[in-house]
């Protein structure tokens, strides 16, 4: 007889940083798990282990396009993160956001099915409400070179809303904070890699601007735990989930630096425009609807994450100079 409680799960972005660890977490709960990725920012590597599994499927598939399948769940995390790479076709990011959520709502519409948004904390700009909670509408720039980003993930989040007002569309929506760990890419580009890939190779760490800027790191399996505790809910968001607790990017430097008794120089590097200058979740809806409180402290987690480029660094994946 089937057991009800195991689903059959799409994943897309399944084969990027958070999408891998969202389908092995999947997975090691019963479910069956379909990745869909296009491998802008993803890698085979990163599912690679889950390939033997016959309850993993892999499809690679552009969420910009009609997605045909039948499925109980929808997570959709397609879509790059990084500032270098969201920018580096920023009309694909735009595309990757607003069409991809009209193919993936389409598609929950027609299934019935919850359908979960990797949003972001994007959504808030670079705030003028310190911490930002979720009824904060943000201060963001439409025109500048954050935006592909930025506006593609809050008119994701009015579609969202849109379908689910209008047709009963049982959506969830978070607002993700940075997140970090392992399987980021070594060239991705965002700060946490960024500084462990510079320091375990003696290679100058590159502070933008002063290094005055802050942000709040949560280790990605805080982040999967309640993501998934999102989806299992009734609660619908939009809800901010990260670590609240905020560092100053020259902070993260030295902390880096110190754990792995790196030699590495910081160089200052002109700051992108439109960086946010502070970030920090308030996240006492995720505590109080889901439960949940991060419990690994950035300590520990850059730890396990300085591991992990060190095995890339030892398996010889070259980084860039
Ligand atoms: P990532 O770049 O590692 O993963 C994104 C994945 O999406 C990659 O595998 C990429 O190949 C895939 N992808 C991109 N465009 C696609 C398309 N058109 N069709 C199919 N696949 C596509 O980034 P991540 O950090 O794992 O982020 C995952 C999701 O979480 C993203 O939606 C991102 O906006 C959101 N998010 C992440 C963070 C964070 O700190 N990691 C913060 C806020 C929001
Ligand atoms: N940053 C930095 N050096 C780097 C990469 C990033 O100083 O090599 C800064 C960046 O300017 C920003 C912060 O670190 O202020 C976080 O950047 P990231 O790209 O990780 O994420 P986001 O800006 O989207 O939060």
């Amino acid at each position: 007889m089937k057991d009800l409680r195991k689903k059959r799960i799409l994943v897309t972005g399944g084969a990027g940083f958070l999408g891998s660890h969202l389908c092995e977490r999947l997975l090691q709960e019963g479910h069956d798990v379909l990745c869909v990725d296009n491998f802008f920012t993803g890698s085979r590597e990163n599912i690679i282990h889950l390939l033997d599994s016959n309850r993993f499927e892999f499809m690679r598939h552009d969420i910009c396009f009609p997605l045909y399948v039948e499925v109980d769940e929808i997570y959709n995390f397609a879509c790059p993160a990084s500032p270098l790479h969201y920018q580096a076709d920023p009309i694909q990011t735009i595309k990757t956001s607003v069409f991809g959520a009209m193919n993936l709502l389409g598609l929950a519409k027609r299934l019935n099915c919850k359908i979960f948004q990797a949003s972001t904390s994007e959504v808030y700009g670079d705030p003028h409400v310190h911490p930002q909670k979720e009824d904060y509408w943000g201060n963001v720039n439409p025109i500048g070179i954050r935006s592909c980003y930025d506006e593609g993930k809050r008119c994701a989040e009015t579609l969202f809303f849109d379908y689910h007002r209008k047709n009963h569309v049982q959506i969830r929506v978070a607002r993700i904070f940075n997140t970090y760990g392992p399987r980021m890419h070594p060239n991705d580009g965002r700060v946490v890699s960024n500084f462990i890939v510079q320091a375990l190779q003696n290679q100058p760490i590159t502070i933008y601007g002063d290094g005055t800027q802050t942000r709040s790191f949560c280790y990605v399996d805080d982040l999967i735990e309640v993501a998934i505790r999102l989806m299992n809910s009734q609660e619908i968001g939009p809800i901010n989930i990260g670590n609240p607790t905020e560092f100053q990017i020259i902070d993260l430097a030295e902390q880096i630096i110190q754990l792995t008794g790196s030699s590495s120089q910081i160089i200052h590097q002109p700051l992108p425009s439109d960086d946010p200058k502070q970030r920090r979740p308030d996240i006492s809806k995720a505590k109080a609807l889901l439960n949940w409180q991060p419990r690994v402290s950035l300590q520990e987690g850059l730890k396990a994450t300085i591991a992990y480029f060190e095995s890339c660094l030892k398996l010889g994946i070259s980084y860039p100079g």
